[in-house]
């Protein structure tokens, strides 16, 4: 725990169960996190699975949280939800999953551990990770990334659309 608040940006997805309901699940249980708010979840946005594994289509968001949490606890209370959501550690890599949570962007801090790359390594090629986030912030300039509004998105490479 630290003195400061920090923003931090949160990457959502599911494409199990009941995804848009997942998304809800999580978006209640990140406003629950200790020492940490809610301030903003972006719209739902669904979108093709991506890293050839057949599996049904993914729903995706982002939400800006502040927090005195440092990025490792932050982290571990992402994971919590995780878990509490029913993802089991070991799943295949970009194969389904009731509940994936990232951790995009924290402050202006780059973080480079072998269980924690802040910027996420992700943001800049995944349309389903930068449309949520460059909705809730635009304006953002991450570390190494730039602008997230100028970020190219390849819209043609995977579909993305908003849904909610
Ligand atoms: P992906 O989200 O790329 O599909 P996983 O969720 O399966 O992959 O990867 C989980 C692992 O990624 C965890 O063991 C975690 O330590 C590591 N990791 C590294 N950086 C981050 C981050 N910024 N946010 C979330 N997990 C991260
Ligand atoms: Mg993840």
């Amino acid at each position: 725990m630290t003195d400061h608040w920090y923003p931090a940006y949160i990457g959502l997805g599911s494409n199990l169960g009941n995804p848009a309901l997942q998304l809800e699940t999580a978006f209640g249980l990140l406003s629950e996190i200790p020492w940490t708010r809610l301030i903003r979840r972006s719209s739902l946005y669904r979108s093709e699975p991506f890293g050839g594994v057949e599996q049904p289509d993914f729903v995706n968001a982002a939400a800006a949280l502040i927090t005195q949490l440092s990025a490792g606890e932050l982290l571990r209370e992402l994971q919590n939800i995780e878990n509490k959501c029913g993802r089991e550690r070991g799943d295949v890599q970009w194969g389904p999953r009731t509940l994936d949570l990232d951790l995009l962007v924290y402050s202006d801090h780059e973080i480079d551990e072998t269980d924690l790359i802040v910027p996420h390594p992700g943001i800049s090629e995944r349309n389903f990770v930068l449309l949520p986030l460059g909705e809730l912030a635009p304006e953002l300039h991450a570390p190494n990334l730039g602008r997230i509004a100028s970020l190219d998105t390849h819209i043609s490479d995977l579909a993305v659309s908003r849904i909610k």
